[in-house]
Order: structure tokens, then sequence, then C-alpha cells
């Protein structure tokens, strides 16, 4: 068996120099697979002489262009192309086409690559963008200087398969900063992922600034140490090392800006009635005893969640969501709703009488309440919710999408409903799961998720109707950090299995194939190399 393994690397090895060196560029390497690739003979040649145009102006024109040219400059060392704009493509150019009539499907787009020109044309700005992204894909990976880059002569036709194709990024277990969030969102639109679901509210700190609730970040940010391990010691060990951070508002729209620029939607979590310790801390008022309140030390889910009795709470949590809607454009808010133990509103005066008024049977209808209150109000300003798969526990609020993560059942029971699902089962989405042998690996979560087992994922079950099918948003990998304290570390778990996943949202599943899907990643291996993205390397040796 060893030396089966020894002569399957070795045979890895030579597939990856011929890949590079002896067929150029020859082969065309796009992570996620295209719908259809053709290649012809021939090659384009971009160089400092190669026009740039567009056949529209504006912002989209310069995103669009921008994403290609930062990306030659860094990369390749080549800069000053000329940028214009023209109705149609001219010798020696790279012409985009934006033509709104085209019949190329939404976030699609069509890459024609000739000797004489490049035509890149979609119907919307997002398809432009991901055109760029694969042609990007079919430059030589290698990271060098040089005068002019080649680029293989083909046709491809290209549109994702889901609309919600997503990566999540919790940064309460951890803080990230800023910087890293912006790269994290690079990572992502060259996946062509298009949804970041930002989860900025939790029982170990609350990371986003509230104008009207100032001490949600000046208190509820900062915990005064963090666990130690997995915590099963006789003796609980902390570290005694104050951890906290926050984005202020600015810092949100800033990182709101650069996600739409790569056609990234930022989609906000606030968590509620659960998972809330950090706001308790913040305003005790908000719960159930009235503290007093720590903010989370260690992992897990806590009793001490919001009064779902008080009239205040409604009134804080709609303040909040004012200010959230002001920053994020999103279709979707995200308002948690899972991992909400009743034990605090079973003993709570006003959570009881809140529970007879309505007439409401138990502690779950109190949830669901809540949930459905909170959904009036953000649908009233125009907006919709989504929530984790908890929220189907004591009816779902009526236009509520839901994530289902504990397994499938959730997203099933939802879609027969008629709601709309993103799938994030833990068995095949969660990437805070270990990849490998945990003996070889840093400390996770648990779980076992292979980058083949990722990439193997279906997001539709099998025992929905066509129609009911229509319902599956898309899927999303999500990345909790208790166990990842640095940037570098969140890189190493989610890259490269984000990139398997990238494939099941994106390609069309009868293109989807495991062994093509690594022969095609040892081009952007070399990318990641050049990005210098910490990724785990061990399907990659
Ligand atoms: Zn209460």
């Amino acid at each position: 068996m060893k030396h089966f393994k020894k002569f399957v690397l070795m045979l890895g090895a030579i597939t990856l120099l011929s890949a590079v060196n002896v067929y150029g560029n020859e082969t065309i390497n796009i992570v996620p697979v295209p719908v259809s690739v053709i290649t012809n003979n021939g090659n384009f040649s971009l160089s400092a002489r190669t026009q740039m145009l567009c056949n529209f102006q504006g912002k989209d024109a310069d995103n669009i262009t921008g994403a290609l040219l930062s990306h030659i400059k860094k990369f390749y060392g080549i800069e000053g192309l000329k940028l214009g704009f023209s109705e149609k493509p001219v010798k020696n150019s790279i012409f985009l086409s934006l033509n709104p009539k085209a019949d190329i499907k939404k976030e699609g787009y069509k890459l024609t690559v000739e000797k004489n020109h490049v035509i890149l044309e979609a119907s919307a700005p997002n398809g432009l963008f991901y055109g760029i992204q694969s042609l990007i894909q079919m430059m030589p990976a290698i990271e060098e200087r040089q005068s002019e880059i080649k680029i293989q002569a083909a046709v491809i036709n290209d549109y994702p398969r889901f609309e919600w194709r997503g990566l999540h990024l919790d940064v309460c277990r951890h803080f990230m900063p800023k910087a890293f969030v912006l790269k994290y969102i690079d990572y992502m639109s060259m996946h062509k992922f298009n949804t970041l679901h930002f989860h900025l509210t939790e029982d170990q700190g609350w990371r986003i600034e509230i104008k009207k609730y100032p001490r949600l970040t000046t208190v509820g940010s900062m915990r005064k140490e963090t666990i130690v391990g997995r915590g099963n010691a006789p003796v609980k060990l902390y570290d005694g090392i104050p951890h906290g951070g926050f984005y202020t508002q600015e810092d949100i729209k800033e990182i709101v800006e650069y996600a739409a620029k790569r056609y990234v939607t930022v989609v906000p979590e606030i968590e509620m009635p659960g998972h809330a310790l950090a706001a308790l801390v913040a305003y005790p008022e908000l719960g159930c005893t009235g503290g007093p309140y720590e903010v989370a030390t260690k992992w897990g889910v806590f009793k001490d969640v919001m009064c779902a009795g008080k009239e205040n709470t409604y009134n804080f949590l709609q303040d909040v969501i004012d200010e959230v809607l002001a920053l994020f454009p999103s279709q979707y808010i995200h308002i948690g709703g899972d991992e909400c133990p009743k034990d605090s509103w079973k003993v709570c005066p006003l959570c009881q009488q809140k529970i007879k008024d309505l007439g409401l049977k138990n502690e779950h209808e109190l949830q669901s309440y809540l949930i459905q209150r909170m959904e009036k109000y953000i649908n009233s300003k125009g907006r919709k919710i989504i929530g984790w798969d908890e929220i189907l526990e004591g009816g779902l609020a009526p236009n509520a999408a839901v994530m289902s993560w504990r397994g499938e059942a959730g997203g099933i029971e939802a879609a027969k409903q008629h709601h709309y699902v993103v799938m994030t089962p833990g068995s095949h989405c969660y990437l805070d799961h270990y990849q490998a042998d945990p003996a070889s690996q840093p400390q996770a979560i648990g779980g076992f998720t292979t980058l083949e087992k990722i990439y193997n994922y279906e997001p539709v079950p099998s025992v929905l109707s066509a129609e009911e099918a229509k319902y599956i948003m898309g899927a999303q990998g999500n990345v909790w950090t208790e166990w990842m304290p640095s940037p570098s570390h969140v890189e190493y778990m989610v890259y490269p299995r984000a990139a398997a996943l990238a494939e099941v949202v994106w390609s069309p599943k009868e293109e989807r194939d495991y062994a093509g899907f690594k022969e095609r990643m040892r081009s952007q291996i070399l990318r990641y190399n050049a990005y210098g993205i910490n990724y785990c390397r061990i399907e990659f040796q």
C-alpha cells in the first residue's frame, strides 16, 4: 500500500510537471469547472500593448477591468494596458461586452479567446467578473515576471448551478482583523463564491459597532480569557489573556463595499434570542434574570438568553436591525435562531406571562413568536430573514429561508413547505471539521470532512420533487473559529476544501469528477502559493 501511494505521488508529480512545462497552458484548468470548454489551436498573447476595451462605462467597468489589471501587474509584472470604450473588439484587445439581451444565463458568461483578441460577453456585470476569473486561471499559474502571457485559444460557456454560493466566517469565537476579512473575500471571489455569511454576534464577543448601544462593543466585544484545549481536564485551564475586537461602522462599510466590487454579498448574522451573552453583559436588562453575566470564555451553548417576555428586548433588536440594515444592502439578514435553551424562559415570570397572553403552547412557540415578530419587522423594511434550522421549531415564520445545518432534514422540511433553503449540513459543509487523520492535524472541533467528501456533496436531496428542489438556493461552507485562533489557521481549514465546495455550487452536477478536480487543482495550488494562502497541503504533496 505504501509503495502504491508513493507511485501515485510520483505520478502526481509527473503530471504536475507536464501540466506546467511540457504542455504549457494547452490544458485549461479552471476551478470550478465550467459548463463547457472547447479548446482551439493557437494562443492569444497578452502584453503591455494589449488594449482593454469595454462597451460600457462606470463603476462596473472599473471593477472588472481592475480585477484583471491588478492580477497581471502583481503576478506577471505587466502594466500600462490602454483602457477604453469601444463597441467592438480590435486587434490585440480584450473586449468586454455587457449585453443585457444576450442569451447568457444569470451570472454566466461566454469567453472567446482567439489569436487576435479575447471577447468576454455577459448579460450582467457579475458574469463578466466571473469570466475574468476564468481568464486569469487560463494564464500560466507560476508566478514570474514576463512580458507576454500566452492564453490558449478556446470558447467557454459558463454559468452557475446555484444562486447561493456561500462561505461563512465566524469572527466572534476569534476576532479576525479587517485586512483578513478583505483577503477572505478576494479568495472567495476567485472561486466564484457570491455570498459571505458574516457571523457577527455571539456569547464570546459582539463584533459590530451599534451607535445606539455603545456598550455592545465597549464591553461586549471583550472576554477576559479563553479556555485552553478541550477543557476536559479535571480543572479547566484558561489562558488568562483578554481577547477582543470589533468592526466600526466605517470598517463594515469598507468590507461591504470591497465585497460588492467583487460581486460578493455580505449577509450579516445577528444572533437572537440565544448565543447572546455578550449582548447581555452590555445590557443585563435584556436577560430574564438581569445578570450578572460574563462574556463567555469557553465554547458551547449557554442557558442565559435574551428574555422574550420583555418588550424592551424587541425594541433593542429592532434598533440593532435598523443600524444593520443601513450598513448591509443584502436581501437576506441572518437572525440566527439556533441553540437557544429554554431553561431561563421556563422560570421567568415575564416569559411565562407572554406565553399566556399570546395563547402559546410552550417556549418553542415563544421563540417562534420572537422570530416571526422580527421577520415582520425586517420584511416591513423590504428585506427577508434567513435562520438556522431551529427556526422551524414551533412554526416557521411565513417568508423565512432556512439554513439547514443539523443534517439535511430541516432543509428538506422547509423546501417541502416551499421555503427557500441553503444547505450547510455539518456532515459535509463544516470546514471546522478535521480534513485528515486527527493525529496529523492541529486541534479541530471534531468531525471528519475530507476534500473528497465535500467534493461529493450533493445539495439537492433526492427525496425532493423537482418542484421542491427549486427551493434549494445552494450551499455554504461554515467556518466556526473556536479552534482557529488566527487568520492563517482559518486559511488552512478553508482551503482547498472551499475549492471543492465551489465546484459543488457552481459546476453542473454531471461535470463533477473528483479525479479531474484534483488534476485541475494543481494549477490552482500554484496560484495559492503565489498568493501566499496557507492552504492544507495534505492532498497535494
Ligand atoms: Zn424572560
